[in-house]
């Protein structure tokens, strides 16, 4: 199984008590949205799960890339922000 580990550190940068309170919404599709944008923008990094564990950590320890997540989860919040799906009836 490959784990993408840039996934992996954008879900729990956004469990964060200090991104929980800044998320303009509590539900799955903004929540989802959010990391969809911010993923994109993001360079992936896969790793088989038995090697995972150790790559994540150390990857924790990769300033730069918590920067770019950090950066680009606050543009993607701000744009689900300003126009959030959850809202038309277009599904
Ligand atoms: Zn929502």
């Amino acid at each position: 199984m490959l784990v993408n580990v840039t996934e992996l550190l954008v879900r729990h940068t956004l469990e964060e008590h200090e991104w929980e309170s800044r998320m303009p919404c509590a539900c799955e599709q903004c929540r989802d949205d959010i990391m969809a944008i911010a993923l994109n923008q993001l360079p992936s990094r896969y790793v088989s799960t038995d090697r995972g564990q150790a790559y994540v950590k150390a990857q924790y320890m990769n300033s730069q890339l918590q920067m770019d997540i950090v950066r680009e989860l606050a543009v993607a919040l701000t744009k689900v922000q300003q126009n959030p799906r959850h809202q038309g009836t277009s599904k």
